[in-house]
């Protein structure tokens, strides 16, 4: 604009400037022509009154001393005088304009142009009293050739004044475009400036506060974008169709093991090396969904791999969930193992029934064995009850999880009463039980607590040898209890405490028919402690006994 502005003043001034000169010249010529018109008609006239008192005499003395030419033409327009010119090779003057108007008016005149270039003659005439003309002429430079004498004059003045207008226009244009560049572009309407301008700042006020409003609009949008993505559990990566990363969350940055840095530019092969997620997120920005599955860290990880396509046949990248399904692998892992202990468990009693019941329906079982055959038929029953009972506790208890109505439980209450429910099995087994509680209420589901104990309670007593003891300790604690139950039992060997608490697992099961366990008991108990948010610890030795306990 400021170049623009800058031409535009160097133009009009040049142009001013060669108009002015032109103008000049012309209006100095055209004064010195009437100058010499004026000097031509006093001298005529001059010579006139002059001739008509002294006659040709005069012309003569008059010759010598003139500057221009003076002719006399007779009335006819024949030459009778001419100072400069032969009268007898001179043409009749009759039809000449200064002759014609000077016989009509009295004076006349006109300007020829010589035949010679560049040089014009202006003839001025005058009528005598005789009826005889005296013509006064003088030869002048033509206006071209006195616009070349001042040639120089001309072009010196046109390139001083454009030297000037230029020097003048680029101080006119810094002084024009200075208060535009001054405009304070973040509060245009706060800017005094040209009043033709103010239309324009009124709407880019508008359009910055429009402005204004998107990014903020579009900030806010960005930060809950940041708050859902940062929080979410399944990782979140959005690609470029070149790969390149554009956004990715912390989730996403775990489960792929990555601790390095995403910059502008970084591709997302550099977050999972692996040869099938590379394929899979190819085929993605290909335009087609794509999954892959990988374990990364101990994690089982599963990717779901979209293209994101923006216009019909475009893909403009591709957004990667990627989801932990560790958890959900292994309680997958957990139920087909379940199923196949349950089906195992069922299978063993029930052979046995169905064994029994083919010998009596044959009438194959001597009467005396009859009543044998029925015992076992009802032992195996009652453990097929048992474990069906189990079965039913274990599946509450997972459906259980999270909608428990708890409440005020009075623990010692709960591990007295069992005490006593179980003194006849302890007199059987020979167990001497002792029981040590302190009032301790906790806050929890009566109906778990109770089975808790009970379970823990009865391995203590099935578990335990003749003459042998179970303890039973409840102790308050802050915010809690500790509940302790321990016996000098058979004990459980090191290698299998760890596995003593998962569903079917029996340390010897070859007597397990014997002690009616179902395998199920601890496992039940763990479930308990821990929809309580408690915590449970083994202790135990082989043949020194076992000491289980519960914090709550
Ligand atoms: P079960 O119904 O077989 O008793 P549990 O889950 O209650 O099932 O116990 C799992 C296994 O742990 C038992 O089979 C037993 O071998 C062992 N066990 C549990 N409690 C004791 C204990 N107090 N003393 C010794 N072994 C025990």
């Amino acid at each position: 604009m400021k170049k623009r502005i800058f031409l535009n003043m160097c133009a009009i001034a040049i142009i001013s400037v060669i108009i002015t000169v032109a103008a000049t010249v012309f209006a100095v010529y055209e004064g010195s022509r009437n100058d010499v018109k004026s000097q031509l008609a006093i001298e005529a006239d001059y010579i006139k009154a002059a001739y008509e008192s002294l006659g040709v005499k005069y012309l003569d003395e008059l010759n010598r001393n003139i500057g221009g030419r003076l002719t006399v033409i007779s009335a006819d327009g024949s030459v009778t005088y001419d100072s400069i010119a032969n009268v007898k090779e001179l043409e009749n003057h009759s039809d000449r304009e200064e002759f014609e108007e000077a016989v009509k008016n009295g004076t006349g005149y006109a300007v020829r142009e010589s035949e010679s270039v560049n040089q014009e003659t202006c003839y001025y005439a005058v009528l005598l009293d005789s009826g005889e003309i005296i013509r006064v002429a003088i030869t002048v430079s033509t206006i071209t050739s006195a616009l070349f004498a001042l040639l120089p004059w001309v072009i010196g003045i046109i390139i001083l004044a454009s030297l000037i207008a230029v020097l003048l226009a680029n101080f006119g244009t810094k002084w024009i475009v200075k208060p535009i560049n001054r405009i304070n572009l973040d509060f245009p309407k706060e800017n005094e400036i040209y009043e033709e301008l103010a239309p324009l700042l009124v709407r880019m006020e508008k359009q910055r506060q429009e402005i204004t409003l998107h990014i903020g609009e579009l900030n806010r949008k960005q930060k809950e974008f940041a708050a859902i993505t940062e929080n979410m559990s399944e990782g979140l990566i959005i690609i470029d169709n070149k790969g390149d990363v554009l956004s990715c969350n912390k989730s996403a940055m775990r489960l792929c093991g990555f601790s390095g840095i995403i910059t502008k530019g970084s591709g997302i092969y550099v977050m999972n090396r692996n040869v099938d997620f590379s394929s899979a997120v190819d085929r993605a920005l290909s335009g087609k969904r794509a999954e892959h599955r990988q374990l990364i860290g101990g994690l089982s990880c599963r990717f779901f791999i979209n293209p994101v396509e923006f216009e019909v046949g475009g893909v403009s990248g591709a957004v990667v969930i990627i989801m932990d399904v560790t958890e959900k692998e292994n309680r997958e892992d957990l139920r087909r193992e379940f199923t196949a202990n349950v089906s195992h468990e069922l299978k063993t009693p029930l052979t046995s029934i169905s064994g029994y019941a083919e010998i009596i329906k044959n009438g194959i079982a001597k009467d005396k064995d009859i009543k044998g055959f029925a015992d076992k038929i009802y032992d195996e029953t009652q453990r097929l009850i048992t474990l069906v009972a189990d079965i039913i506790k274990l599946s509450r208890l997972d459906e259980a999880e999270g909608f428990l109505q708890k409440e005020k439980c009075d623990l010692e209450k709960i591990v007295l009463d069992t005490a006593a429910r179980l003194e006849n099995q302890a007199k059987q087994k020979g167990v001497n039980v002792l029981v040590e509680t302190e009032s301790v209420v906790v806050n929890g589901v009566p109906s778990l607590l109770t089975e808790m104990v009970a379970n823990l309670c009865d391995n203590g007593v099935k578990y335990n040898k003749d003459g042998g003891t179970l303890k039973v300790t409840v102790k308050a604690r802050q915010n809690g209890a500790v509940l302790t139950v321990e016996d000098n039992g058979i004990g459980i060997p090191e290698e299998d405490h760890d596995r003593i608490f998962e569903r079917f697992y029996r340390v010897d099961k070859s007597h397990s028919k014997e002690t009616g366990g179902t395998g199920l008991g601890l496992s039940i108990v763990k479930h308990c402690v821990l929809l309580h948010g408690g915590e449970i610890s083994l202790e135990s030795k082989p043949g020194k006994g076992t000491k289980i306990t519960v914090v709550i």
